[in-house]
């Protein structure tokens, strides 16, 4: 018996980077999943990681596109994943925007729209999937923060890192809210993994090799090391991990920074 045997995930921002990685893992464990998209042009991507995890490990998956930073998308989501898989059993809060802007010049629409996909999106869907977890007494919710939220990681972007911040807060108080209920709140906090996220930041190398020695283990992280720790809080393993910030960091967020770990943007 798998791991996560025919229970019913889902992934937001699915198709891409970090959420690939976790689509494949809760699948590989055996579970149904729902791939959430954004943009028109990653629906290609999601289509074509439904038939190779369907195909591999004979699970059902269906994508969706929606923004979860909006309600009435996240309602015809869900809704629609519990008329074709069944009710989520496992939330993957994966969705989220870095804008590399700088603060004096930074944009009030770059502002919400950065608070808006990071953070409103775990309040709409945690509230949504949680009404039918909590008439079942059992769910799993797994927020993907990042070290940004316990340290001000390099380059300095105070929208991204304040709403991380803010997104790992949430976790902790859902966890207290949702705990009577059975059902566990966490979150997983990479450091840099490179993704496209992270492209524009690498395109000097000086950068990533800075990026690499800051690092106590001197090397960056993987996105399948993120869905490992994934579906460890997904599984019944965690049953009694609730409200953790689990830093997938090689040790970074342990570590004093030093001046000189800062990189320019
Ligand atoms: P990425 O490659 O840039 O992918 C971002 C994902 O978020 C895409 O699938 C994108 O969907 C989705 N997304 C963005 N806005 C959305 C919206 N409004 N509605 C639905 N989906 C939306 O980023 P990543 O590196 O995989 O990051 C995944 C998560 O890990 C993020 O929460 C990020 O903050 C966190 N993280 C990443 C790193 C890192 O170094 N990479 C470090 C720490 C934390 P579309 O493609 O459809 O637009």
């Amino acid at each position: 018996m798998k791991r996560l045997e025919n229970k019913v995930a889902l992934v937001t921002g699915g198709s891409r980077g970090i959420g690939v990685s976790i689509v494949e893992r809760l699948a590989e464990e055996g579970a149904h999943v729902a791939i959430n998209y954004h943009s028109a042009s990653s629906k290609q991507l999601a289509e074509d990681l439904k038939e190779k995890i369907e195909a591999m490990h004979n699970i059902k998956a269906i994508t969706i596109q929606a923004n979860v930073g909006v309600k009435d998308d996240v309602e015809r989501m869900v809704s629609e994943v519990e008329d074709t898989l069944g009710d989520v059993e496992i939330l993957v809060n994966n969705a989220g925007i870095a804008p590399f802007e700088s603060f004096l010049t930074l944009s009030e629409e770059t502002w919400d729209m950065t608070y808006q996909t990071n953070v409103k999106s775990i309040f709409l869907l945690s509230q949504r999937v949680a009404q039918k977890m909590v008439k079942k007494r059992a769910g799993k919710i797994v927020n993907i923060t990042s070290t940004a939220s316990l340290l001000v990681t390099s380059p300095v972007i105070p929208h991204y890192i304040s709403s991380k911040a803010a997104a790992s807060q949430l976790t902790k108080a859902l966890a207290i809210e949702l705990g009577r209920y059975q059902i566990n709140v966490n979150a997983v906090g990479p450091s840099t993994v490179e993704t496209d996220m992270t492209t524009e930041m690498f395109e000097d190398k000086e950068n990533y090799q800075r990026e690499v020695e800051a690092n106590p283990m001197k090397r960056l992280g993987t996105s399948k090391q993120i869905g490992d720790a994934v579906v460890f809080l997904a599984s019944d393993e965690a049953e009694q991990v609730n409200g953790h910030l689990l830093m997938v960091d090689g040790g970074l967020t342990v570590k004093a920074a030093q001046p000189d770990d800062h990189l320019q943007h």
